[in-house]
This record gives structure tokens, sequence and C-alpha cells, in this order.
């Protein structure tokens, strides 16, 4: 599958397979212009593809997607829709096999990590194909029953969803380019609104091959998928006021493109998904010895190291009674300890490389920054020899650090270090340790560990107003739970505050981003008539 000589990569706009110019010295009066960037291989640091949207007439883009590619996705019901997702997921599960080689050579990623982004992503499509098919053949959403609004009820209202008439425009990180691909598209086009979709630069073959095939195989309406790669510039000038933009980056990045006038002017709505100091709670009665406590110990070893501990949702500060520390520390440090990294390739391997020797020295510097106040409780970089990959490729073994009295600490709780690094924090009660949980500002996902199903009601419920998720975990549950870090559809995924404040998932809950609220108000034969060719909002 790896292009034996890289190719430059190109862009789908507009309906059309478009070249991005690769030298701008060629380029007048362009609305997009830079170099062609190359995609390398982490490990061996070979170059793969290039990609350039230099050039690219991002209005005819937009205008493409805005007046052809919407009006006809929204000729259909949502139950039309649906099926269309649905044959989404069977081409994108015909290719899955290239898509695997892709994601080993360009993210560097054991098959294994390749599966959550590439296999969640179909799942998450079909998933949204079932329950779109649940909306059958309606054009319109309805929000609650007509209320009246005279005394005889001939004048009433009736809140209605509809489609927005813009564009999504989708801007990805570059840990997931499959499945934040689709977990946004799957709820953007079963709504009705056209995607233009701008992957991280460093990864963005997968989702543009990704993209390719759909296109290919025609099962939707010209230009109701777009895929722009490299830079994003111009993407947001051409946002206009029905537009939305779901985002998921660095905190830095949402707060630049918060402040653009698509916003601050013409009132887009925005989306965003940042950073997050996600945190797992080993309550006070998980002691050592007791189920719990190794479903905790699990748990946070697994996230260190699963997709090199790229997720966003990963735990990134793990609470434990102080009394347990020493316990914890040294039972997750035995578990780490079998990490084998190196080269995705070689059959040995359990953990690939970061995505890119810049994330790598990102990432070494977190560390460093953290060891300002932790202690290490384990480092694999000093005693592991990365298998088939040389001292240039972005290999980072897991890091475990320490931090006894978790009050003292300030940048544990308020730096996140995108990689196989995870922060063990001592609490001394049980208010404390609720209180450093909610440090974190705002975060996806809180997990509890407890013997007792019921205790955790107390701090589910205390830690909801901050987190976008709560997972909590029994042993009764030790099969049968989703994970941590993984984000299931059917739940809610984005987080308050440091988060960014965003919601994406969460069941059809997601087309709410993508519709407009109204009220119509007039006779009550007009009102009654709404509900024809309509459904109720979902709620799952
Ligand atoms: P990033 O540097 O913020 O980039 C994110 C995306 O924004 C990329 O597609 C990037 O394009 C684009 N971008 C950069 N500057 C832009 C601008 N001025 N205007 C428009 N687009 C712009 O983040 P990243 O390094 O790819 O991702 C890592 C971060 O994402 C981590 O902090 C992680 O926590 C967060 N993340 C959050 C979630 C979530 O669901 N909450 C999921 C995954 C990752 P280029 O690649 O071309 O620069």
């Amino acid at each position: 599958m790896v292009m034996s000589t890289p190719a430059l990569l190109e862009n789908y706009v507009a309906g059309q397979w478009v070249a991005g110019a690769s030298n701008t010295s060629n380029i007048s009066n362009t609305s997009n212009a830079s170099e062609r960037t190359a995609l390398t291989d982490p490990v061996t640091g070979e170059t793969l593809a290039f990609v350039s949207s230099a050039g690219l007439d991002l209005d005819a883009a937009f205008t493409f997607a805005r007046e052809t590619a919407g009006p006809a996705l929204r000729a259909l019901s949502y139950g039309e829709r649906a099926q269309r997702l649905s044959q989404i997921a069977a081409t994108l599960q015909a290719n899955r096999d290239d898509y695997y080689a892709i994601a080993t050579a360009n993210s560097g990623t054991v098959a294994t990590d390749s599966a959550v982004d590439i296999d969640g992503a179909i799942y998450t499509l079909s998933t949204y194909a079932k329950r779109g098919a649940s909306l059958g053949d309606a054009h319109t959403l309805l929000d609650g029953p007509a209320v009246p609004l005279a005394k005889d009820a001939s004048f009433a209202v009736r809140h209605v969803f509809r489609p927005t008439p813009g564009v999504a425009l989708l801007i990805n990180a570059f840990n997931f380019p499959a499945w934040g691909l689709w977990e946004k598209a799957a709820g953007a086009l079963l709504a009705g609104v056209p995607v233009i979709v701008k992957p991280a630069t460093s990864t963005a073959w997968l989702t543009q091959r990704m993209v390719a095939d759909v296109v290919a195989a025609g099962i939707l309406p010209p230009g109701s998928l777009s895929v722009i790669c490299g830079s994003a510039a111009g993407l947001l000038d051409r946002i206009g006021p029905f537009d939305v933009v779901s985002f998921t980056g660095s905190a830095d990045t949402a707060a630049t493109l918060r402040a653009h006038a698509a916003f601050t002017r013409r009132s887009a709505r925005i989306n965003v998904e940042a950073d997050s100091l996600n945190s797992a709670l080993l309550l006070p009665d998980a002691a050592p010895g007791t189920a719990a406590f190794d479903q905790f110990v699990r748990e946070v070893a697994r996230e260190m190291t699963v997709k090199s501990g790229q997720k966003c949702t990963a735990i990134r500060r793990a609470m434990v009674p102080v009394e347990h520390f020493d316990a914890a520390a040294s039972a997750i440090a035995e578990r780490l300890a079998k990490t084998v990294v190196g080269n995705p390739r070689h059959e040995a391997v359990t953990m690939g490389s970061l995505v890119s020797t810049a994330q790598k020295q990102a990432v070494l510097d977190g560390i460093a920054h953290l060891q300002t106040e932790a202690e290490t409780l384990y480092d694999g970089n000093r005693e592991t020899v990365f298998v088939d990959a040389g001292p240039h490729s972005a290999c980072v073994a897991p890091v475990l650090l320490g931090l006894r009295d978790g009050a003292s600490g300030k940048r544990v709780h308020d730096t996140e270090v995108f990689g196989p690094v995870a922060t063990l924090v001592g609490y001394r009660d049980l208010d404390e340790a609720l209180a450093l949980v909610k440090r974190g500002q705002g975060s996806l996902v809180v997990s509890l560990y407890s013997n007792d199903a019921v205790a955790m009601r107390t701090p589910a419920l205390a830690l909801a107003d901050a987190h976008g998720r709560v997972h909590a975990i029994d042993p009764s549950v030790a099969k049968t739970q989703t994970g941590h870090g993984n984000v299931m559809p059917q739940s809610l995924h984005g987080g308050p505050g440091r988060a960014g404040g965003g919601e994406e998932l969460g069941g059809l809950r997601a087309l709410r981003f993508y519709h407009v609220r109204s009220a119509v108000q007039g006779p009550a034969a007009l009102v009654e008539a709404l509900t024809q060719d309509a459904i109720e909002f979902p709620t799952s």
C-alpha cells in the first residue's frame, strides 16, 4: 500500500480532485498559499507522500458544497441518509487492510492501536446508520409538543429543528485520522449537512484515502464530502453565518480559531474538543488486594500505552489514597515494564511510536516540565532498547511520574503531556480527591474504581458537573465495561471548561449541532401540519 514514489495527495473540492500547487513561486493571487508538506514514517523517517492546499479555489469549494451538495443531501430523508452511512461503513470495511497499512506507515501504530482509529470509525458510522434509520422518512425534527399562545388555542407555537443550510468544516487532530473524520461526519451527513474535512497535516493520508474510497463508491450526492490536505489558511474566511465548524486539537489553536470573525462577527457555530487532564480515581475502599484495585492498575497502564498515550481521553492523573501510593506505583510499573516499544511492523512490539519527531520532542519537554515537581516512579526510556527502531525514530517508552501530596502540585494538574505519560497523585480523603480531580478545570472523562457500585453515586454526581463522561467501574462489570478512554458513539464525547466546552456523539444528540431550532407560531391548523413528515427529536 505504501507508495513506492511519494506522491502529492490530491484534494477533493467542488466535486473534483485537484492537486494543490507544490511550489508557491508559481502561484499568483492564491487564496491559500503554502509549500507542499511531506508526510513521513515516524519510525524510519521515510517520506511517504506530500500534501498541499495551495492555490485551491476555496470560494468554489464552499459554494459548491453549500449550494449543490447541501440541497441534494437534504432532499433525502433522515432514513435515506442513514442508509448512505451504512454504505460508507461497508466501503470502508472493504478497504480496511489498506487503511491499516497507511496507519502503520504514517502514524507508527501497532495493529491493535490502528484498530482503535479505523475500526472505531467503522463502528461509529454503523451505529449512526442504525440509530438514524429509526428517523425513517422524516425531513424535520420536532422539539416538544405544540403550546397554545391564545386562550382559545387558535394560535400556537411549535419548535422545529431544521438542518443548517451551510457547510460543516471539520478540523481534526493528528491522532485520529479515521475516527476523527467519521465521528463528526456521521452526525453532519445524517443531519443533511455537507462536510469539508481538513485533517491534521502530519497524518492526512488516511483521511484523504478514506474520502477517496467513499467518493469513488458514489454513495453521496456530489460535493457532500470534500477533503483539503495541508494548510488551513483561508478556510475560516469562507465560513458563513449558517456554517458550522467542529474542531479537535490543542487549546491554543482553539483560542486562535475562536477569535476569528467567522464566530465573533458572523456568528457561525464552533464546537471545540481540546486538551484535557483526565483522571482515574481509586476510591478509598479499593485497597490493594481487592478486585477494584487491580482493575484500576490495569486501566492506568493500558491507557498510558494504547496509541502511545496519544488519546485525548487518556488517563493523565491517576489518583490514589496516599496510603496506597507505593502499592499502586509498583503495580503499575510492573505492568508498564512489559511494554515492548519499537517499529510497529515487528511482531514482538506492543507499542509503536509517537506520530512525529516533533511530538516526541514535545513529550520529552513535557516530562521534564512535570519532573520539576513530580518524582519519576518508572521510566521505560532508561531501560528499553527500541525494537527495530533507531534513535532518530519517534519512539518514547512509558513514563510514570508521582506526586504523593497531590494538593502540592500545580503542573501535574494543568499540563497535558500527549504521550505515554501519567502521574500518580496521592490524596488524603475523598473531598480532597474530588477537589484534585476538578483542578483539571473541566475534562473529557473521569473513571472511578470501587468494590461497591452504589458507593460511586456520590463521587459520580459530584464530578459530572466538570466532565463530559463519568466512567464508573466495579468488579461486576470487569468483562463488560467499555474502557476509560474508549469513546462510545452512544455516549457523549466532549467536556466543559478546559476540555473545550464541546459536545459530540451521544447517539442522535449529535444531530443538535447541525440543526437550527426555530419557533413556528401560527394558526393551530398550521402548527398541527408541521408534524407531517416530521419526528420528535431523539434523545439517544
Ligand atoms: P493542533 O496543533 O491544535 O491542530 C489541530 C488541527 O488544527 C490540525 O488540523 C491543524 O492543522 C489545524 N490548525 C492549526 N492551526 C490552525 C489555524 N490557525 N486555523 C485553522 N486550523 C488550524 O493539535 P494537534 O497537535 O493536531 O492535536 C493534539 C491535541 O489535540 C492534543 O492537545 C489533544 O489533547 C487534542 N485532542 C483532543 C481531542 C478531543 O476529542 N477532545 C481528540 C484528539 C486530540 P495542521 O496539522 O496543518 O497544523
